[in-house]
C-alpha cells in the first residue's frame, strides 16, 4: 500500500505571473492598464494621449509637439477675429485707465472726469490746441460701463460677421474710416461747442452700415439676417434718446457705407483690388481734412 505523494509545498511567487499589473511611470501607486506605443513605458489612462496610432506617454506627446514658432503660426491661423478682440481690449483699457483715475465716472454722464475731458472729442481742443489725437482718442472713449458694454457687445458680433470675409488688415481699416468719419461728423453736426463727446459708437456705426449694405450688394435680404433690426433699433435710439451723438453716429454710418459698398462687393460685379484699400484709405483722408475745414 502506498500513500500519495504528499502536495508540492507552495511555491512562493515572485513578480510576473500573480496578476499584478505593471506600475504607471509617473503614478507608481497605480496599476497601468496599457502601454505606451511609441517608447513601450507602461501607463496609467490619465498620463497616456490618444494619438493618430495607438497611443502616447506624455513624455513622447510632448517630445513629438511641433516647435514654438510653428504652433504658434497655427493658433495665428486659427484667430478668425483677431483684430475685434485687440479692439474691444483697447477700449476696455481706457475704460479700465479713465475709471481707476477718477471711479466718480463709472456710472455714466454725471460729470467729466479729467481724463474724460483729455481724451474726447471738443472743437476747442481741436482748434485752439492742435490736439488732433482726439479724432482717434476719442473714439476708444466711453461714458458709464452700460454705453461701453453696448458698443462692445456691436463690436464684437460685427466683428464675428466681417473681418473672416474682409481679412484683419481691411477690418481694421474700415473701422477706422468709420471711427474717423464718426468724429468728423460729431464735429460737422454738434451744436454745443463744450461737449465732450466720445465712443465706439461711429466706428461700430460704420460696421453696421458697411455690412448692410455688403450683404445686400450680395443679394442677401438683410432684414432676414438681424443686422437690419438691428440697424434700424439703433438709428431709432440714436434720434430718441438724448445725449447721444447723432453727428457721430451719422458720419461713422455714412464713411461705414461707402467702404462696404466697396469692400463688400459681390462677386459677378467685381471691384479691383487696389480699390478695397484705396476706399477706406480715401474716407479716412477726407474725414480728417473735413474735421481741420470743420474746425479751422
Ligand atoms: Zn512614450
Ligand atoms: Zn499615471
Amino acid at each position: 500500500m502506498s500513500l500519495p505523494p504528499p502536495p508540492p509545498p507552495a511555491q512562493p511567487t515572485v513578480g510576473a505571473g500573480t496578476g499584478m499589473l505593471p506600475r504607471c511611470y509617473r503614478h507608481p501607486d497605480r496599476e497601468a492598464g496599457r502601454s505606451c506605443t511609441r517608447c513601450g513605458k507602461s501607463a496609467c489612462s490619465e498620463c497616456l494621449v490618444q494619438a493618430a496610432v495607438g497611443s502616447h506617454c506624455v513624455d513622447c506627446a510632448k517630445a513629438a509637439r511641433p516647435p514654438v514658432a510653428t504652433r504658434a503660426k497655427y493658433w495665428n491661423a486659427r484667430q478668425h477675429t483677431l483684430v475685434t478682440y485687440v479692439l474691444m481690449a483697447v477700449n476696455i483699457a481706457v475704460f479700465l485707465f479713465v475709471t481707476v483715475s477718477d471711479p466718480s465716472s463709472l456710472g455714466g454722464r454725471g460729470s467729466v472726469s479729467q481724463a474724460q475731458i483729455d481724451l474726447g472729442l471738443n472743437e476747442f481742443f481741436l482748434a485752439d490746441r492742435n490736439e488732433w489725437y482726439r479724432l482717434i482718442s476719442s473714439g476708444f472713449l466711453h461714458f458709464g460701463v452700460i454705453h461701453l458694454a453696448f458698443n462692445m457687445l456691436m463690436l464684437y458680433q460685427l466683428g464675428q460677421l466681417l473681418e473672416r470675409p474682409l481679412g484683419r488688415a481691411k477690418f481694421a481699416l474700415l473701422y477706422g474710416a468709420s471711427l474717423l468719419g464718426g468724429s468728423f461728423g460729431v464735429l460737422l453736426l454738434t451744436s454745443n461747442p463744450f461737449a465732450i463727446t466720445g465712443g465706439a459708437s461711429g466706428a461700430v456705426f460704420g460696421l453696421m452700415a458697411g455690412a448692410a449694405i455688403g450683404l445686400h450688394r450680395q443679394g442677401v435680404n438683410i432684414m432676414s439676417t438681424g443686422l437690419g433690426t438691428t440697424l434700424l433699433l439703433n438709428f431709432f435710439i440714436t434720434f430718441t434718446v438724448s445725449g447721444i451723438s447723432i453727428g457721430g453716429h451719422l458720419g461713422g454710418a455714412v464713411a461705414g457705407a461707402v467702404c462696404g459698398f466697396v469692400m463688400l462687393a459681390p462677386r459677378w460685379k467685381p471691384v479691383p483690388s487696389w480699390a478695397k484699400w484705396a476706399t477706406p484709405a480715401a474716407v479716412a483722408v477726407i474725414s480728417v481734412l473735413g474735421s481741420v475745414l470743420v474746425v479751422g
